[in-house]
């Protein structure tokens, strides 16, 4: 299991800006890491348009082994994960961001695949 240790800032604005533009609705998408840095998030088809939920796509995605792991939005303030996100977190990757509103800076959580807190500097 590799360490990820950094976001790349643009990335990082991105998965703000995306979770921000289809709110109250919530954004996933997968996360793909170069070296020990996510510098690439893969949008799933159909989540800016679908009242689905978010994880529940996540969970039925054919998994891409280059993919590091998920993120997803939630439409409240907490970027605690649910039970259904743990599942989620435990069935697939190693490193699962959690925005929740006001989808700024300090609005978003990061998480191993225990559902454990871990900390991913912002770069660039
Ligand atoms: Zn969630």
């Amino acid at each position: 299991m590799k360490q990820i240790s950094y976001i790349d800032r643009e990335t990082l604005r991105f998965i703000l800006g995306a979770s921000r533009s289809i709110y109250p609705r919530e954004f996933a998408g997968v996360l793909r890491a170069a070296g020990d840095m996510i510098k690439e998030v893969l949008i799933l088809p159909g989540t800016l348009s679908s009242e689905e939920s978010a994880v529940l796509r996540l969970h039925m995605l054919p998994i891409d082994p280059s993919a590091c792991g998920t993120v997803h939005s939630h439409p409240s303030p907490s970027a605690s994960p649910s039970e259904k996100d743990l599942a989620l977190f435990a069935k697939f990757g190693y490193v699962h961001i959690v925005v929740a509103f006001p989808y700024d800076e300090r609005s978003w959580k990061t998480y191993n695949h225990r559902g454990e807190d871990i900390k991913l500097e912002v770069v660039g």
